[in-house]
């Protein structure tokens, strides 16, 4: 092929890949620019998952007449005039790029008229062209309504994800630039419907609210702190919110950072906010925080990635030891009140890591343990019986013979650590991790059940309460079917808010707002899930929930019940996750660790 000079058109559409690779994009770009116009109250609305139609108004200072086509034009900006500029961005758009690069892929269609003018203008373009201008009356402001996105590339179209993903990434776009701009007024619809609102109040805490839902803003600690640097001249501020060790997470994703108002990502921060909670989360366990990172804008760098969502600190690691020390600050101001939530989360976090040290750690050591106190434990342990003989007949039940056996018969001997069971069979000792096998055989209960179609008994709640934020609310709003087959019985209560009217019966003694969050949880962890994926994920979750826990000290009979059920287990070597339930070690094994193996017995 002869070398030949792209069409305009072409050059945007490649350039459009960088800036809009999805309706959340175009939504990111749109919000920004009205930010950007000095706007107190944005109105996103989508319709459908944002493909068919992204409408932004804003009531932002507006276009001039005379520049509306030229906003339209690539490198086309009024934010940035010179390099210089460049080092001190303190707006959120300066490449001139997202409005060539949107209308280049869908049809605009824009009104806007400047404070300063009379009339406002109306303007229509079609993957880039102009076709139809006019004056209109138009209040103040700016409505770009952006529709049929890439009808004209339909090879992006295709790595679109389910329209259920496509939402839920609009919806943390717009919770994301409320929580940064709480003094705009946010209002997110979907095909009419309203799904997001932040009331513009200015104050974080209002829309961290709505956009956590009430039960775990409850656990959110106040960050503000500021370090200036010995130079003298740098500040770095640092505000917002983080959880209480209370809240945690399976991952990072909720670690929200903002520098200077812009949403950033940044994996080094992330870890500064991770940090911080050394020793007072368990390993693989996050904090959820938003966090307001202000620095001078000579400091910082946000010319490195199309999407800006990247940024390059002059002083790295000033603003790294900033956030942790803030966060840090946070958690442990509010460590030292001992409080009752403190002392649940402590001992839930001792049953399962015993890497608590340094002083703090230490001092609610024993808070945390009234769950396995030395002395409780003992007295228990003495009033169980040496050796229990084995009852080597098993009933057979009501319902007919039992499930085959996998396992050996096994003896109960005794607890170790409140966690361990220790068995003895006929091949030598067996020692049981009691949460895995337990999780194991609830595993295998639930999933005989569901494929037996039978409905899974239930446990009738008296109306609970739960609400999640908006991303989370519409994921619960999609699988409410799922969740039903299952036991849980959601019912939508208000904006983002459901009534628990069941739980599975297994689960009647957790705290259902624990089982739900947790469920949801899980589901918000796969980025796309099949179906058959999300209803694993919901079996896992109820039967780790359900289990006995590690650090929980069992009674003879319930370690015998438990051992007799897992010898029918058909997989009683895994726990459902995949870790093993049980170590074996062989007679032969233990005799030749004794060195008795090939000796002459004594
Ligand atoms: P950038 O934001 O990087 O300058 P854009 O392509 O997003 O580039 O926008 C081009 C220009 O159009 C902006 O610089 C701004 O002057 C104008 N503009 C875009 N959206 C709005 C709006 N909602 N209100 C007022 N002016 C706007
Ligand atoms: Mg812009």
């Amino acid at each position: 092929m002869a070398i030949q000079i792209l069409p305009d058109t072409i050059v945007a559409q490649i350039a459009a890949g960088e800036v809009v690779e999805r309706p959340a994009s175009v939504v990111k770009e749109l919000v920004e620019n009205s930010l950007d116009a000095g706007a107190t109250h944005i109105r996103i609305e989508i319709g459908e998952d944002g493909r068919k139609l992204i409408r932004v108004s804003d009531n932002g200072s507006g276009l001039h007449s005379s520049e509306v086509e030229l906003a339209f034009a690539r490198h086309a900006t009024s934010k940035l005039r010179s390099v210089d500029d460049l080092s001190e961005i303190r707006t959120l758009g300066f490449r001139g790029e997202a409005l060539a690069s949107i209308a280049s892929v869908s049809r605009v269609n824009v009104t806007t008229r400047h404070v300063d003018e009379q009339l406002g203008t109306m303007l229509l373009l079609e993957g880039g062209v102009l076709q139809q201008r006019r004056a209109v009356g138009a209040p103040a402001g700016t409505v770009l309504a952006v529709e049929n996105l890439f009808f004209n590339t339909p090879a992006r179209l295709k790595f679109l994800k389910t329209a259920a993903t496509e939402k839920r990434q609009i919806v943390q776009v717009v919770t994301r630039y409320a929580l940064a701009y709480p003094d705009v007024r946010f209002v997110l619809e979907q095909d009419g419907r309203e799904i997001f609102r932040s009331n513009g109040s200015g104050n974080l805490a209002d829309v961290l609210v709505t956009a956590l839902g009430l039960d775990e803003f409850k656990h959110m600690l106040p960050v503000e702190d500021e370090v200036t640097l010995a130079s003298g001249d740098v500040t770095i501020g640092v505000r917002g919110f983080t959880s209480a060790p209370s809240l945690n997470r399976a991952d990072r994703n909720r670690i929200t950072l903002f520098v200077n108002g812009r949403w950033i990502q940044d994996t080094s921060l992330t870890y500064a906010v991770v940090q911080a909670y050394h020793t007072l989360l368990m390993t693989g366990r996050y904090p959820v925080a938003v966090l307001m990172i202000s620095v001078p804008p000579s400091e910082v760098d946000v010319n490195v990635h199309p999407t800006k969502a990247e940024v390059r600190f002059r002083d790295a690691d000033a603003v790294f030891s900033a956030v942790q020390r803030a966060v840090r600050r946070a958690v442990i101001a509010q460590a030292q009140t001992p409080t009752l939530r403190a002392a649940q989360y402590v001992s839930r976090g001792l049953s399962q890591d015993a890497g608590w040290e340094s002083g703090l750690g230490g001092r609610q050591l024993g808070m945390g343990l009234q769950l396995s106190e030395p002395g409780d434990y003992a007295r228990r342990g003495d009033a169980l019986p040496e050796a229990v003989r084995d009852d080597t007949e098993i009933p057979e039940g009501p319902e007919g013979p039992l499930r085959p056996r996998t396992l050996p018969m096994l003896r109960v001997v005794g607890q170790i650590g409140a966690s361990y069971i220790v068995t003895e069979g006929p091949a030598g000792m067996y020692l049981i991790d009691q949460h895995a096998a337990h999780e194991r055989i609830l595993y295998e209960q639930f999933m005989e059940e569901y494929a037996r179609q039978e409905a899974i008994a239930q446990h009738t709640l008296d109306a609970q309460t739960i609400q999640f934020p908006a991303a989370e609310a519409r994921l619960v709003e999609e699988n409410l079917d799922v969740l039903r087959n299952f036991g849980f019985l959601l019912e939508p209560f208000g904006p983002n808010t459901f009534v628990i009217r069941s739980v599975p019966a297994m689960l009647a003694d957790s705290d259902p707002v624990e089982v739900v969050s947790g469920i949801v949880d899980d589901l918000m962890l796969g980025k796309e899930p099949g179906q058959e994926a999300i209803e694993d994920r919901i079996v896992l979750r109820v039967c780790k929930q359900a289990a006995v826990k590690a650090g929980q000290i069992l009674s003879h009979e319930e370690m015998q019940s438990l051992i007799r059920q897992l010898e029918r287990c058909r997989s009683p070597h895994t726990c459902p996750h995949g870790r093993p339930t049980m170590i074996h070690l062989s007679s032969e094994h233990l005799a030749r660790e004794f060195g008795r193996l090939g000796a002459v017995s004594h």
